[in-house]
């Protein structure tokens, strides 16, 4: 398993005896953007809550670089690398932008002494900047952060991801609400951000998922039923009967 950055053997995932996730087994390489997909409902958020440690899997195993992380606590996953964005907005609307990726520095290193020791401090405002800077957000660094445009918020959250410096990121549904404009800016940061890490993200809009993607998992009713390239995928007769409804 050790060759992959992130595994998943058998993964299954049950809210009372509803079966959200099932036998799903998938392996993750570096540097590459996979996108999970299929209608609503089909476990993709559960999926990802499972990667991220949001919720332990109910059976199966998940290795991240070789390490054994099943039933570790979140915290651990994002400390080792792993880091997510939600499908609903979680930015704080009343602080600033800066504050807002700011906070997340500072709870990712509350080991430091950040009240009695400056240059801690500082170094927090500049992973917080440098955040900002990857997302291209720079420029409204003092902005309170419910006066940003939908797309700008979603990059925020983004750049509150960032800060951990996650060399797996995964993004639920980065362009939900977004028109066409804010959704190609989206395309062109997850591009960029893609050129240094793993990206696993949800989406539903099939042309820019086809565009983007190394590599497409197709999720129903909380089974993996199909695994391939964008090609493969557009042309699997069960992909296009359950999802693409035809
Ligand atoms: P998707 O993101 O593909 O739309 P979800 O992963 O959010 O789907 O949900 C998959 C199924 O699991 C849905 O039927 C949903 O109602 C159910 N589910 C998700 N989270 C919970 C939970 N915390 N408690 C109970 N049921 C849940
Ligand atoms: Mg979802």
């Amino acid at each position: 398993m050790s060759e992959h950055l992130l595994s998943v053997e058998n993964i299954g995932r049950t809210f009372g005896g509803f079966k959200a996730l099932e036998g799903i087994t998938a392996n993750f390489e570096q540097n590459k953007v996979t996108a999970v997909i299929g209608p609503n409902g089909a476990g993709k958020s559960t999926f990802f809550n499972v990667l991220s440690g949001v919720l332990p899997p109910s059976t199966g195993r998940i290795a991240y670089k070789g390490k054994d992380l099943t039933g570790t606590p979140q915290h651990r996953f994002v400390h080792l690398g792993i880091a997510r964005s939600y499908q609903i907005t979680n930015i704080f609307p009343l602080l600033t932008v800066h504050e807002n990726v700011r906070v997340a520095a500072q709870a990712l290193h509350s080991r430091y002494n950040i009240w009695t020791n400056r240059e801690r401090l500082r170094d927090l405002d500049e992973k917080a900047d440098a955040a900002l800077n990857a997302v291209g957000l720079h420029g409204r660094r003092d902005a309170v952060a419910k006066f940003l445009a939908h797309g700008q918020q979603r990059a925020l959250e983004i750049a509150v991801a960032l800060v951990a410096d996650p060399q797996l990121l995964l993004l639920d549904e980065p362009t939900a609400g977004m028109g066409p404009e804010e959704t190609k800016d989206m395309v062109a940061l997850i591009e960029r951000l893609a050129a240094e890490r793993t990206i696993l993200l949800v989406e539903h809009k099939m042309k820019m998922i086809l565009g983007l993607s190394d590599r497409i998992l197709v999720l129903h009713h909380g089974k993996l039923i199909a695994d391939g390239s964008p090609q493969q995928i557009q042309s699997d007769p069960e992909v296009r009967r359950v999802y693409l409804g035809q």
